[in-house]
Protein backbone atom coordinates (compact mmCIF):
# COMPACT_ATOMS: atom_id res chain seq x y z
CA UNK A 1 0.00 0.00 0.00
CA UNK A 2 2.99 2.42 1.12
CA UNK A 3 4.76 2.00 -2.32
CA UNK A 4 0.87 2.85 -4.14
CA UNK A 5 0.83 5.79 -2.40
CA UNK A 6 4.45 6.81 -3.38
CA UNK A 7 3.68 5.88 -6.89
CA UNK A 8 0.35 8.00 -6.59
CA UNK A 9 2.35 10.97 -5.14
CA UNK A 10 5.26 10.83 -7.90
CA UNK A 11 2.51 11.04 -10.45
CA UNK A 12 0.69 13.77 -9.26
CA UNK A 13 4.11 15.77 -8.52
CA UNK A 14 5.13 14.89 -12.03
CA UNK A 15 1.98 16.02 -13.44
CA UNK A 16 2.01 19.56 -11.29
CA UNK A 17 2.93 22.70 -13.42
CA UNK A 18 4.42 25.18 -11.98
CA UNK A 19 2.82 28.33 -10.98
CA UNK A 20 3.81 31.81 -11.59
CA UNK A 21 0.91 33.40 -9.12
CA UNK A 22 2.60 36.93 -8.36
CA UNK A 23 5.58 36.55 -10.37
CA UNK A 24 6.19 40.27 -11.94
CA UNK A 25 7.42 41.06 -15.37
CA UNK A 26 9.85 44.10 -14.46
CA UNK A 27 11.22 46.53 -17.70
CA UNK A 28 14.42 48.07 -17.30
CA UNK A 29 15.43 51.14 -18.59
CA UNK A 30 19.22 51.23 -18.77
CA UNK A 31 20.98 54.05 -20.29
CA UNK A 32 24.96 53.76 -19.45
CA UNK A 33 27.80 50.90 -19.38
CA UNK A 34 27.19 50.66 -15.89
CA UNK A 35 23.46 50.30 -15.89
CA UNK A 36 23.96 47.47 -18.61
CA UNK A 37 26.76 45.79 -16.30
CA UNK A 38 24.82 45.91 -13.27
CA UNK A 39 22.08 44.11 -15.09
CA UNK A 40 24.41 41.58 -16.31
CA UNK A 41 25.79 40.90 -12.58
CA UNK A 42 22.55 40.18 -11.73
CA UNK A 43 21.47 37.82 -14.58
CA UNK A 44 23.75 35.53 -12.49
CA UNK A 45 21.19 35.09 -9.83
CA UNK A 46 19.42 32.15 -11.56
CA UNK A 47 16.18 32.97 -9.84
CA UNK A 48 15.92 36.34 -12.02
CA UNK A 49 14.47 35.28 -15.48
CA UNK A 50 15.50 37.45 -18.00
CA UNK A 51 12.94 37.23 -20.58
CA UNK A 52 14.88 39.65 -23.01
CA UNK A 53 18.55 40.09 -23.72
CA UNK A 54 20.41 43.24 -21.26
CA UNK A 55 20.07 45.70 -24.11
CA UNK A 56 18.88 49.54 -24.54
CA UNK A 57 16.17 50.78 -24.49
CA UNK A 58 14.81 48.03 -23.02
CA UNK A 59 15.23 45.02 -20.57
CA UNK A 60 12.72 42.52 -19.42
CA UNK A 61 12.97 40.41 -16.28
CA UNK A 62 11.00 38.19 -14.56
CA UNK A 63 10.90 37.96 -10.37
CA UNK A 64 9.70 35.95 -8.45
CA UNK A 65 7.68 37.54 -5.27
CA UNK A 66 9.89 35.70 -3.01
CA UNK A 67 12.46 38.15 -4.57
CA UNK A 68 11.10 41.21 -5.06
CA UNK A 69 12.31 42.97 -1.97
CA UNK A 70 15.69 41.74 -1.97
CA UNK A 71 15.97 43.20 -6.00
CA UNK A 72 14.77 46.67 -4.75
CA UNK A 73 17.07 46.77 -2.01
CA UNK A 74 20.15 45.85 -4.68
CA UNK A 75 18.24 48.47 -7.18
CA UNK A 76 18.71 50.99 -4.17
CA UNK A 77 22.10 50.97 -4.52
CA UNK A 78 22.75 51.25 -8.51
CA UNK A 79 19.24 52.79 -9.46
CA UNK A 80 17.73 51.95 -13.08
CA UNK A 81 14.39 53.15 -14.62
CA UNK A 82 11.97 50.05 -14.46
CA UNK A 83 8.36 49.68 -14.58
CA UNK A 84 5.92 46.69 -14.22
CA UNK A 85 5.08 44.96 -17.34
CA UNK A 86 2.93 42.27 -16.15
CA UNK A 87 2.01 42.93 -12.63
CA UNK A 88 1.04 38.60 -12.04
CA UNK A 89 2.53 36.41 -14.91
CA UNK A 90 -0.07 32.90 -14.01
CA UNK A 91 -2.67 35.27 -15.51
CA UNK A 92 -1.78 35.78 -18.54
CA UNK A 93 -1.03 31.30 -18.44
CA UNK A 94 -4.34 31.09 -17.69
CA UNK A 95 -5.27 33.11 -20.54
CA UNK A 96 -3.10 31.55 -22.89
CA UNK A 97 -3.91 27.59 -21.65
CA UNK A 98 -7.67 28.75 -22.21
CA UNK A 99 -9.01 26.99 -25.11
CA UNK A 100 -6.64 24.13 -25.09
CA UNK A 101 -6.93 20.47 -23.98
CA UNK A 102 -5.44 19.85 -20.43
CA UNK A 103 -4.46 16.33 -21.06
CA UNK A 104 -3.06 17.16 -24.55
CA UNK A 105 -5.51 15.16 -26.57
CA UNK A 106 -4.75 15.66 -30.18
CA UNK A 107 -6.40 18.48 -32.19
CA UNK A 108 -6.37 19.33 -36.06
CA UNK A 109 -4.08 22.58 -36.35
CA UNK A 110 -5.17 25.93 -36.01
CA UNK A 111 -3.75 29.34 -35.61
CA UNK A 112 -6.02 30.90 -33.20
CA UNK A 113 -4.72 28.84 -30.15
CA UNK A 114 -1.47 26.80 -29.70
CA UNK A 115 -0.87 23.27 -30.28
CA UNK A 116 1.05 20.19 -28.58
CA UNK A 117 4.42 18.76 -30.69
CA UNK A 118 1.87 15.43 -32.03
CA UNK A 119 -0.49 18.03 -33.49
CA UNK A 120 2.48 20.22 -35.35
CA UNK A 121 3.88 16.59 -35.98
CA UNK A 122 0.55 14.94 -37.33
CA UNK A 123 0.22 18.32 -39.37
CA UNK A 124 3.70 17.74 -41.49
CA UNK A 125 2.47 14.43 -41.98
CA UNK A 126 -1.19 15.05 -43.06
CA UNK A 127 0.60 17.40 -46.03
CA UNK A 128 2.91 14.75 -46.75
CA UNK A 129 0.12 12.78 -47.59
CA UNK A 130 -2.07 15.10 -49.49
CA UNK A 131 0.43 17.01 -51.31
CA UNK A 132 2.99 14.12 -52.31
CA UNK A 133 4.24 15.73 -55.25
CA UNK A 134 5.15 19.06 -53.30
CA UNK A 135 5.90 17.42 -49.58
CA UNK A 136 8.54 15.31 -48.30
CA UNK A 137 8.43 14.97 -44.13
CA UNK A 138 11.35 13.26 -42.75
CA UNK A 139 13.46 12.94 -39.49
CA UNK A 140 16.49 14.08 -38.98
CA UNK A 141 17.55 12.77 -35.87
CA UNK A 142 16.30 12.47 -32.14
CA UNK A 143 15.76 14.88 -29.40
CA UNK A 144 17.78 13.97 -25.79
CA UNK A 145 14.26 12.31 -24.50
CA UNK A 146 13.84 10.19 -27.75
CA UNK A 147 11.80 12.53 -29.78
CA UNK A 148 11.65 12.68 -34.01
CA UNK A 149 13.34 16.12 -34.73
CA UNK A 150 10.93 16.59 -38.20
CA UNK A 151 11.69 18.42 -40.87
CA UNK A 152 9.56 19.26 -43.82
CA UNK A 153 10.80 19.87 -47.55
CA UNK A 154 8.58 21.68 -49.65
CA UNK A 155 9.90 21.50 -53.35
CA UNK A 156 7.90 22.07 -56.58
CA UNK A 157 10.91 20.35 -58.38
CA UNK A 158 11.81 22.95 -60.13
CA UNK A 159 14.26 25.15 -57.71
CA UNK A 160 17.61 25.02 -57.42
CA UNK A 161 18.17 27.49 -54.02
CA UNK A 162 17.06 26.69 -51.24
CA UNK A 163 16.43 28.48 -47.49
CA UNK A 164 15.69 26.91 -43.83
CA UNK A 165 13.67 28.06 -41.12
CA UNK A 166 13.57 26.52 -38.06
CA UNK A 167 11.78 27.71 -34.96
CA UNK A 168 11.43 26.46 -31.37
CA UNK A 169 14.66 26.34 -30.64
CA UNK A 170 13.63 27.91 -26.99
CA UNK A 171 11.26 26.23 -25.56
CA UNK A 172 8.47 28.78 -24.08
CA UNK A 173 8.55 30.62 -27.21
CA UNK A 174 5.38 29.05 -28.42
CA UNK A 175 4.59 31.46 -31.28
CA UNK A 176 7.72 30.50 -33.24
CA UNK A 177 6.47 26.75 -34.22
CA UNK A 178 3.63 28.73 -34.55
CA UNK A 179 4.35 31.22 -36.61
CA UNK A 180 6.77 28.05 -38.87
CA UNK A 181 3.44 25.97 -38.99
CA UNK A 182 1.73 28.93 -40.80
CA UNK A 183 4.28 29.95 -43.07
CA UNK A 184 4.16 26.06 -44.07
CA UNK A 185 0.68 26.54 -44.95
CA UNK A 186 1.06 29.48 -46.48
CA UNK A 187 3.41 27.56 -48.99
CA UNK A 188 1.68 24.70 -49.01
CA UNK A 189 -2.24 24.83 -48.71
CA UNK A 190 -1.92 28.48 -50.68
CA UNK A 191 0.64 26.94 -53.17
CA UNK A 192 -0.69 28.77 -56.13
CA UNK A 193 -1.20 31.71 -54.51
CA UNK A 194 2.85 31.53 -53.45
CA UNK A 195 3.81 29.82 -56.68
CA UNK A 196 6.66 32.18 -56.80
CA UNK A 197 8.70 32.08 -54.13
CA UNK A 198 7.73 27.80 -53.72
CA UNK A 199 9.12 27.82 -57.73
CA UNK A 200 12.41 29.81 -56.82
CA UNK A 201 12.92 27.91 -53.35
CA UNK A 202 13.36 24.83 -51.73
CA UNK A 203 11.99 25.33 -48.45
CA UNK A 204 13.47 23.44 -45.35
CA UNK A 205 11.09 24.04 -42.54
CA UNK A 206 11.88 22.61 -38.85
CA UNK A 207 8.96 23.77 -36.73
CA UNK A 208 10.35 22.14 -33.57
CA UNK A 209 13.91 22.73 -33.08
CA UNK A 210 13.38 21.93 -29.45
CA UNK A 211 10.71 19.53 -28.87
CA UNK A 212 11.35 18.02 -24.95
CA UNK A 213 11.67 21.33 -24.00
CA UNK A 214 8.96 22.03 -25.91
CA UNK A 215 6.63 19.55 -24.48
CA UNK A 216 7.96 20.15 -20.91
CA UNK A 217 6.68 23.80 -21.39
CA UNK A 218 3.38 22.41 -21.88
CA UNK A 219 3.33 19.88 -19.21
CA UNK A 220 5.41 21.41 -15.86
CA UNK A 221 7.44 24.41 -16.55
CA UNK A 222 5.73 27.05 -18.93
CA UNK A 223 8.65 29.13 -18.96
CA UNK A 224 11.29 26.63 -19.64
CA UNK A 225 13.86 27.91 -22.23
CA UNK A 226 16.47 24.76 -22.62
CA UNK A 227 16.85 21.29 -23.84
CA UNK A 228 15.81 18.71 -21.13
CA UNK A 229 19.53 17.17 -21.20
CA UNK A 230 20.93 16.08 -18.32
CA UNK A 231 24.78 15.38 -17.39
CA UNK A 232 24.75 14.90 -14.15
CA UNK A 233 25.76 17.84 -12.94
CA UNK A 234 25.97 17.80 -8.82
CA UNK A 235 23.53 20.89 -8.39
CA UNK A 236 20.85 19.23 -10.61
CA UNK A 237 20.35 21.71 -13.08
CA UNK A 238 19.73 20.16 -15.98
CA UNK A 239 19.45 21.53 -20.09
CA UNK A 240 21.37 23.16 -22.38
CA UNK A 241 20.51 26.69 -24.18
CA UNK A 242 20.83 25.36 -27.65
CA UNK A 243 20.81 28.78 -29.48
CA UNK A 244 24.31 29.02 -27.19
CA UNK A 245 25.36 25.49 -28.68
CA UNK A 246 26.63 25.99 -32.08
CA UNK A 247 30.02 25.06 -32.56
CA UNK A 248 31.08 28.51 -34.07
CA UNK A 249 32.62 31.03 -31.37
CA UNK A 250 31.16 29.04 -28.78
CA UNK A 251 31.05 30.61 -25.31
CA UNK A 252 32.69 33.35 -27.04
CA UNK A 253 30.44 36.27 -25.99
CA UNK A 254 29.09 37.77 -22.81
CA UNK A 255 25.37 35.86 -23.57
CA UNK A 256 26.33 32.98 -22.81
CA UNK A 257 27.37 30.87 -19.23
CA UNK A 258 29.16 28.26 -18.27
CA UNK A 259 26.69 27.49 -15.44
CA UNK A 260 24.18 24.32 -16.01
CA UNK A 261 21.77 26.03 -13.33
CA UNK A 262 21.91 29.26 -16.34
CA UNK A 263 19.03 29.94 -18.44
CA UNK A 264 22.15 30.44 -21.21
CA UNK A 265 24.19 27.32 -20.30
CA UNK A 266 25.78 26.67 -23.59
CA UNK A 267 26.27 23.20 -22.70
CA UNK A 268 29.05 21.39 -21.53
CA UNK A 269 30.84 21.54 -25.29
CA UNK A 270 29.77 22.31 -29.00
CA UNK A 271 26.99 20.24 -30.12
CA UNK A 272 26.36 18.35 -27.05
CA UNK A 273 23.07 18.43 -27.10
CA UNK A 274 21.51 16.25 -29.90
CA UNK A 275 18.95 18.68 -30.97
CA UNK A 276 21.95 21.28 -32.70
CA UNK A 277 24.23 18.29 -33.74
CA UNK A 278 21.44 16.85 -36.36
CA UNK A 279 21.30 20.64 -37.54
CA UNK A 280 25.03 20.75 -38.34
CA UNK A 281 25.21 16.54 -39.37
CA UNK A 282 22.42 17.53 -42.24
CA UNK A 283 23.13 21.05 -43.13
CA UNK A 284 27.12 20.74 -43.80
CA UNK A 285 26.48 17.89 -46.38
CA UNK A 286 22.83 19.27 -47.74
CA UNK A 287 25.15 22.64 -48.35
CA UNK A 288 28.20 21.44 -49.67
CA UNK A 289 26.86 23.00 -53.06
CA UNK A 290 26.35 26.72 -51.24
CA UNK A 291 22.64 26.17 -52.48
CA UNK A 292 21.37 27.19 -48.85
CA UNK A 293 20.85 30.76 -49.51
CA UNK A 294 19.38 31.79 -46.08
CA UNK A 295 19.09 30.52 -42.95
CA UNK A 296 16.30 31.94 -40.90
CA UNK A 297 15.69 31.45 -37.32
CA UNK A 298 12.22 32.09 -35.21
CA UNK A 299 12.62 33.71 -31.48
CA UNK A 300 9.75 35.30 -29.55
CA UNK A 301 9.34 38.06 -28.29
CA UNK A 302 10.50 41.17 -29.79
CA UNK A 303 9.58 43.11 -33.16
CA UNK A 304 13.31 42.75 -34.39
CA UNK A 305 15.31 41.60 -37.22
CA UNK A 306 18.27 40.38 -35.76
CA UNK A 307 21.11 40.01 -38.34
CA UNK A 308 24.69 38.37 -37.66
CA UNK A 309 27.07 38.85 -35.56
CA UNK A 310 26.24 38.17 -32.39
CA UNK A 311 29.82 37.65 -30.69
CA UNK A 312 31.11 40.33 -32.27
CA UNK A 313 29.92 43.95 -33.31
CA UNK A 314 31.78 44.21 -36.39
CA UNK A 315 29.59 43.60 -39.26
CA UNK A 316 29.35 40.94 -42.16
CA UNK A 317 30.52 41.54 -45.46
CA UNK A 318 27.08 41.19 -46.32
CA UNK A 319 25.48 43.35 -43.97
CA UNK A 320 24.20 45.59 -46.37
CA UNK A 321 22.06 43.18 -48.51
CA UNK A 322 21.02 41.49 -45.06
CA UNK A 323 19.52 44.91 -44.22
CA UNK A 324 17.73 45.69 -48.00
CA UNK A 325 16.22 41.76 -47.62
CA UNK A 326 14.03 43.41 -44.95
ZN1 LIG B 1 14.65 32.68 -28.34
Amino acid sequence: MKKYCLLLLVAFVAAEQQRYDGYEVLRFYPETHEDLAFLAELRKDNRLDFWTEIRRPTTDVMVPPSMMNELQRLLSSHPIAHDTMIPDVQKLVDLQRAGMPEDGSPRAMSWDSYHRLSDIHDYLDELAVTYPDLVTVFSIGESFEGRDLKMIKISSGVATQKIWIDAGIHAREWISPATATYIIRELVENYDANKDIVDTFDWYIFPSHNPDGYEYTHTNVRMWRKTRSDYGDPSGCIGTDPNRNFDYHWMDAPGASDNPCSDIFAGPEPFSESETAAVETFLIPENADGSFKAFLTIHSYAQMWLSPWSWTLELPVDYDDLVCFT
